[in-house]
């Protein structure tokens, strides 16, 4: 694992044009259920050499060969997660380092994307069992600091909010919606609870407890929303001496994204439900796909402001960040066009190139129906 680590620092740095650093994209397969081995599913995912991610609906090993030159089939990731993968390895890989940035003053950011059922939540929170990466993450958190207590001043605050529906909720402490507002630090939720934290023991229940907290799907009680977007930030501040004996405080901030499930993205099947959160819904996963495409081809002008996500996520994507985007996918071939569809997004996300620079910024907040239908539009060229 150390070994791997070493060559996934090397690897953003190494293709870090001057001043920029890459997004690290990975992939994540989970287990197959036992709802898909009831219902005769086949595997239609393979990983190979821990990189390579082939998706067919053949199953023997020279297809997956000859597949290796079809486009759409077959995709590279820094690294690529077989459902065998334990919690404690998708930590190390993906964000361990980070945390180890953020303890040096740096932002970082992971974010879980995929279709609903994937295994984002599994990912991001786990179970009291096999924590994820958030525990983990804090867990790792503390261990280092009491490790370099010798120069420790840490001061580490803890916030979970929501997006749903175009609204944002702490989900530390329900009750009125969050106004976003900018101020030097970027994009805030103003009111927002920063509970400090002192040890890992108290974390786990008080995340378990936030998540119960998500808003649920009024259709289907007791079952968190696939279309809440859950955000837990950790923010770490210090006290260092420079070099003439001044004190400076050093503030980083890791942000743990669990996004809505992608699949609502082009929900066009989906217009039964309430139009209002449809919409919504859309929206934000649409804004984000239209500032990842804006990222991606180079554009002055990111539009960040299009929702409340990718405003929250506008340090993330466009700022000085490190940023890992950890795509969850299912094996069963019963979802082949969700996972190709989340695997396309992913290879996309690859090219994305974060950087120390604010002047991404636009005014343009489009409210009409009738932005929100080029908004989809773009998206459904980009999806073919
Ligand atoms: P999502 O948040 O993407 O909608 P979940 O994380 O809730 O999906 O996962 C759906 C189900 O699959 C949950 O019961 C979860 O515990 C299980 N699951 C997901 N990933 C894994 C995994 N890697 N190993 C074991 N179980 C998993
Ligand atoms: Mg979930």
């Amino acid at each position: 694992i150390a070994q791997d680590l070493e060559t996934i620092s090397e690897k953003r740095s190494d293709s870090a044009a001057a001043g920029t650093s890459r997004i690290l994209v990975f992939v994540r397969l989970r287990p197959m259920n036992k709802k898909e081995k009831e219902a005769g599913s086949r595997c239609c995912v393979k990983i190979v050499n821990k990189r390579d991610v082939f998706l067919t609906e053949f199953a023997t090993e020279n297809d997956y060969l000859r597949l290796k030159r079809l486009r759409g089939r077959h995709f590279t990731f820094d690294s690529s997660f077989p459902d065998s993968t334990t919690q404690q390895e998708v930590y190390s890989t993906t964000t361990a380092e980070l945390v180890e940035d953020v303890l040096q003053g740096k932002n970082g950011s992971v974010f879980c994307y995929g279709a609903t059922g994937a295994g984002k939540t599994y990912t991001m929170l786990g179970t009291v069992e096999n924590p994820g990466v958030m525990v983990l993450a804090i867990k790792d958190l503390f261990n280092k600091i009491r490790q370099r207590s010798f120069d420790g001043n840490h001061v580490v605050h803890l916030s979970y909010l929501e997006v749903y529906n175009e609204t944002v909720r702490d989900l530390l402490s329900p009750g009125r919606p969050l106004v976003l507002r900018e101020d030097k630090q970027g994009i805030v939720a103003a009111g927002l609870t920063q509970y400090r934290a002192y040890s890992t023991d108290e974390v786990m229940s008080l995340l378990q407890q936030g998540n119960q907290n998500r808003t649920t799907e009024p259709t289907r009680a007791n079952e968190t929303s696939s279309r809440s977007h859950a955000i837990l930030q950790v923010i770490v501040e210090y006290q260092v001496k420079d070099a003439s004996s001044n004190i400076v405080n050093r503030v980083g901030k890791l942000s743990l994204i669990d996004l809505a499930g992608s699949e609502r993205a082009l929900a066009t099947d989906q217009r039964t439900l309430r139009s209002l959160e449809g919409a919504n819904i859309n929206r934000s996963l649409l804004a984000l796909s239209s500032c990842i495409n804006a990222l991606v081809e180079g554009k002055k002008h990111i539009p960040f402001r299009n929702s409340k996500l990718t405003q929250l996520l506008k340090d993330s994507l466009g700022g000085a960040c490190n940023t890992v985007m950890i795509a969850n996918i299912g094996p069963s071939n019963l979802s082949f066009g969700e996972t190709q569809n989340t695997l396309h997004w992913a290879d996309r996300a690859k090219e994305i190139r974060t950087k120390a620079c604010d002047a991404n910024e636009e005014i343009q907040v489009p409210d009409s129906e009738a932005d929100q239908a080029k908004l989809l539009l773009e998206l459904q060229k980009e999806n073919r």
